[in-house]
């Protein structure tokens, strides 16, 4: 007997309406190891609709203000009733929308507000597959705090799914030891699908979304940019980090601990095999020595300069310290012979800058402090990157090509990512030439 399982989560796209709960149908009857489906909440149909948690939280909202929220809950009706008409399937839907109405009316909670959307979608999903429905609520475990109780988690979700043939579990939420409801993160049903992978050892945790996998650049900034085949999870958790956004980083982390791949799929292109991110390559995978490149804005760089800051005085240590004692985190830190680069985020600068820059000059009397903000940070990423090819080099190489200023570069020893600090203004054009500069290097590595 083939015991292999595959947890397969679809986000809120792949459930936004009737038809796209047909192809999760097609899709599921397809690979019958797919026993274990977790659902988000309907999502946008069309550019500019609203996503049933957002009419959910707006319902909250004006419950919580004591205002009328009779009309944003019409819209969650409204979108559950044309998927179950579409479905043509029988559900007491006016009987569950009631308990939500009856809190909403006497004591608004928000993140039991949010689940909802979650817990229909899957009861819903459960009954049009002939699943068993699993509410999160009695096995995704939250202490009092809203924090999740990992270890917990892990033996009711394994002794609560294992036993069953096939089931639907709601994403996004679960419960502490009272029964309140408490949720993850927007975007958190990723979080789900990767608890309840790790939970039952899965072979394989299937994303399924509205993309072909992750690309290798923005696609608001490039062209169609191509989408990667496979990567590893570290590769993934930085370009998550620096900006590209498929899966919450999370769930990466949880299934990497365990070393379950991860599969970006599309519920729109099922035939299309996605992005793979595991631990090591298969071999025989031809890959570009960059896997991607994604970056932020809003960076700010502090330069400070003292005679022999690597003498083993403590001077990186001291500077660390204060920033330890603000709990203001950095992007990263550099100290060369005579200086220290630190880059931070302007968002979090900006409340304590003339503080901090205050305290740097008292604390340690640098010979020189400056601050250059509107920058961005690039990451280059890919495990190959420096160890085959002189890839790095040639992106390097194709910026000063293109006239724009590399502020800050930084490589370090786990050889992952280059990250380079550009002026903000130059941010798309930098990241437009790096991609060129990756599709070359395809060309040149086949
Ligand atoms: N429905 C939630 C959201 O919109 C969670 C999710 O989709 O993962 O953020």
């Amino acid at each position: 007997m083939n015991n292999h399982i595959v947890v397969t989560k679809f986000g809120g796209t792949s459930v936004a309406d009737a038809t796209q709960f047909s192809k999760i149908k097609e899709i599921v009857r397809e690979n019958p190891e797919r026993r274990f489906i977790v659902v988000s909440a309907p999502g946008k149909r069309f550019p500019g609709d609203r996503k049933v948690t957002d009419l959910l939280l707006a319902c909250y909202k004006k419950a919580e203000a004591r205002e009328d929220f009779s009309a944003d809950l019409d819209k969650v009706r409204a979108r559950f009733q044309e998927i179950l008409d579409g479905l043509q399937i029988d559900f007491p839907l006016e009987e569950e929308l009631k308990s939500l109405e009856k809190s909403l009316a006497e004591a608004p909670e928000k993140d039991y507000t949010a689940s909802r959307g979650e817990y229909l979608t899957a009861k819903i999903m459960a009954k049009y597959l002939g699943f068993t429905f699993v509410d999160p609520a009695w096995c995704i475990c939250f202490d009092q705090d809203g924090q999740l109780d990992m270890a917990m988690t892990s033996r009711t979700v394994r002794a609560s799914l294992l036993p069953l043939k096939r089931a639907v579990i709601a994403g996004f939420y679960g419960a502490d030891m009272t029964g309140r409801i408490h949720t993850f993160e927007r975007g958190g049903s990723d979080i789900t699908g990767s608890l309840a992978a790790c939970a039952t050892e899965a072979d394989l945790y299937e994303n399924w979304t509205d993309v072909c996998g992750l690309y290798a650049a923005d696609p608001r900034i490039v062209d169609h940019p191509e989408t990667v085949s496979h990567m590893s999870y570290r590769e993934l958790r930085t370009l998550s980090y620096m900006g590209a956004s498929v899966l919450h980083s999370d769930a990466v982390l949880s299934a990497s601990e365990m070393e379950i791949p991860i599969n970006i799929r599309n519920t729109n292109k099922p035939e299309d095999p996605g992005t793979v991110i595991m631990r090591h390559l298969p071999s025989g995978v031809e890959k570009n020595p960059v896997t991607g490149v994604s970056g932020r804005k809003g960076m700010s760089v502090i330069q400070i300069e003292k005679v022999m800051v690597s003498d083993g005085s403590g001077f990186s240590a001291l500077m660390l310290d204060i920033l330890k004692t603000r709990a203001l985190p950095f992007e990263y830190c550099l100290t060369g012979i005579d200086s220290i680069t630190l880059v931070i985020r302007n968002d979090l600068l900006e409340p304590c800058k003339e503080d901090l820059l205050e305290e740097i000059r008292t604390t340690l009397n640098p010979n020189f402090i400056g601050l250059r903000d509107k920058l961005s940070l690039i990451a280059v990423t890919g495990e190959k990157a420096t160890e085959v090819s002189d890839a790095n080099v040639k992106v390097l190489e194709r910026l000063t090509e293109e006239d724009i200023e590399i502020v800050t570069i930084n490589q370090g020893a786990g050889k992952l990512n280059l990250l380079i600090g550009v002026p903000e203004d130059r941010y798309e054009d930098a990241i437009r030439a790096i991609y060129d500069c990756r599709q070359t290097l395809a060309k040149k590595s086949h």
